[in-house]
């Protein structure tokens, strides 16, 4: 079976700590957004560059792509038809920013929930070392990686080269 791959979207894919740059970060759009919420005030603005759907389909062979984003299921209608990507399959998380364990981040335990055992790869900008820890002492033992992305940044080349490497280096088990 092959691991999954659980996407946030704020941080990894919306570099949103970049937004307050004059010049929108090359290969990127600007986009504008109402979402679920957002209704009162200016639309929330959302910076995507298509060019990491075809990095997330290209990882399609060696994972199966998760949301993993306060976004949910609306991930699918407002952000991967910019991406290129299809409707992905999404955590729909029992609370959001609630109480954690430990320190953690509040999706670090439902993520682990959801992975159910399965290796998991998961990329967002909130993991920290104590992410780490908790899932290596509360994970199911499933071998998981757990990658911090810069959301000044968003995701670039060596994070993919990265995802793709732990896949092929797991072998197919
Ligand atoms: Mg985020």
């Amino acid at each position: 079976m092959k691991p999954l791959l659980l996407i946030d979207i704020d941080g990894p894919l919306n570099p949103y700590a970049a937004l307050s740059r004059r010049r929108t970060p090359e290969g990127y759009t600007r986009h504008l957004m109402r979402p679920t919420g957002w209704t009162a005030g200016p639309a929330l603005p959302v910076l995507l560059d298509p060019r990491h759907g075809e990095e997330l389909l290209a990882l399609a062979g060696r994972y199966e792509l998760i949301w993993a984003t306060t976004w949910k299921d609306e991930a699918n209608e407002w952000i991967g038809p910019h991406l290129g990507l299809p409707p992905l399959p999404y955590i729909d998380w029992p609370d959001m920013h609630g109480a954690a364990p430990a320190g953690t981040y509040w999706k670090t335990q439902y993520v682990v929930e959801y992975a159910a055992g399965r290796p998991f790869a998961w990329v967002d900008d909130e993991i920290t070392e104590r992410d780490r820890a908790w899932v290596g002492e509360h994970g199911t033992g499933a071998e998981s990686l757990l990658l911090q992305i810069d959301p000044r940044v968003g995701l670039e080349r060596p994070d993919f080269d990265a995802l793709a490497a732990w896949a092929d280096g797991r072998g197919s088990g």
